[in-house]
């Protein structure tokens, strides 16, 4: 039987490791979230990174605005949010609706309050690998190698998926760690072939499923970043899960198929409740870690300038 790596352990453990931390601070870590619009998928995801801040006491800062919202009353409300010294990360939402310039608001966001490490600054720290907010998800993935001693150093991983929030900052990061990284995206030739040569494999393409026995390596692990719903009864039952879709009415699958999986893994993450628990988690990490390096900045300016020799 393969290894379930299951999420729930490993987002305690990093909450835990949380609690001393931010209890040092001199005042609650502060994190504003913005939504914008409706998306019902969105207000969940906002839900529960709030309902997160207040189980560990954060200073929390919604702001839901309506879908009709323009680029510059975003650009306003995020200028406020840098200037705001209770405020140490900002999160801005994903999906913008479409006439909003989504590119221009997530940049406008300081690099130090970047709670998402989504800024071109906090990347090229990443691609340096010097420290930095990082992107979550990923992030969250790294932790969870570790939490269950699987070994990256030397290992052949392939990422399948480049998108700046996922498939290209894991590949960094397993760069980091000393994997021998290959990255696939919908133009890659053979990607079947190419993931079978894995000991690692992270799925990141938004498609149920779509990996099958074929793309994993007898003993792989294999890490499921997809979220996927499935509305169609049979495609449900293709995936096994024709009890919970008679529940339901729909089910959430990964990208990686899940019945294939359990036939080819050394280990892998389950879809729900794998992944997802780490990128909430590791939002809370990076605002932790802004919000010390806010009071370090604070406490240092408070000293005022050193004496001159
Ligand atoms: P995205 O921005 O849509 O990027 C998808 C990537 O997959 C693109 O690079 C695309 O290639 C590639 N791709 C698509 N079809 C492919 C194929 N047939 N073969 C090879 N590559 C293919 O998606 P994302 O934001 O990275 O998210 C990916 C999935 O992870 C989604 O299901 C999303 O919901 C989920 N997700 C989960 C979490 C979590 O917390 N668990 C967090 C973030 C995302 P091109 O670049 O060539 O188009």
């Amino acid at each position: 039987m393969p290894q379930i790596l299951s999420g729930a352990p490993v987002q305690a453990r990093i909450l835990e490791n949380l609690k001393p931390r931010i209890q040092k601070l001199s005042r609650p870590p502060g994190l504003a979230v913005v939504l914008v619009g409706e998306n019902p998928a969105s207000a969940i995801y906002v839900r529960s990174k709030i309902r997160a801040c207040h189980e560990l006491g954060f200073h929390s800062d919604s702001h839901q605005l309506d879908a009709s919202v323009t680029t510059e009353d975003l650009l306003q409300l995020i200028d406020t949010l840098n200037r705001d010294p209770k405020i140490d990360g900002i999160l801005v939402q994903m999906p913008l609706p479409d006439h909003v310039d989504a590119r221009q608001v997530l940049e406008a966001v300081a690099a130090d309050k970047d709670a998402d490490g989504f800024h071109p600054t906090n990347v090229g720290y990443l691609v340096a690998n010097r420290p930095a907010p990082r992107s979550c998800t990923p992030a969250g993935i790294i932790q969870m190698l570790k939490f269950y001693d699987i070994r990256i150093a030397g290992r052949n991983a392939v990422v399948l998926g480049r998108s700046d929030i996922v498939g290209k900052p894991m590949a960094l990061m397993l760069l980091h760690e000393n994997a021998t990284v290959t990255i696939c995206h919908s133009k890659t030739h053979h990607v079947a072939e190419v993931c079978r040569r894995a000991d690692l494999l992270v799925a990141a393409i938004g498609r149920a499923g779509y990996v099958t026995a074929d793309f994993i390596a007898p003993g792989a692990t294999v890490i499921d970043v997809g979220i996927n719903r499935v509305t169609d009864a049979q495609e449900a039952a293709a995936f096994g899960r024709s009890a919970e879709f008679a529940a339901k009415g729909k089910v959430v699958v990964g990208d990686v198929h899940p019945i294939d999986v359990q036939r080819m893994a050394g280990a892998f993450t389950p879809v729900p409740g794998g992944v997802g628990p780490l990128t909430i988690a590791m939002l809370m990490s990076n605002t932790v870690e802004l919000a010390e390096k806010h009071l370090r900045a604070e406490t240092l300016a408070d000293a005022g300038p050193a004496p001159a020799r």
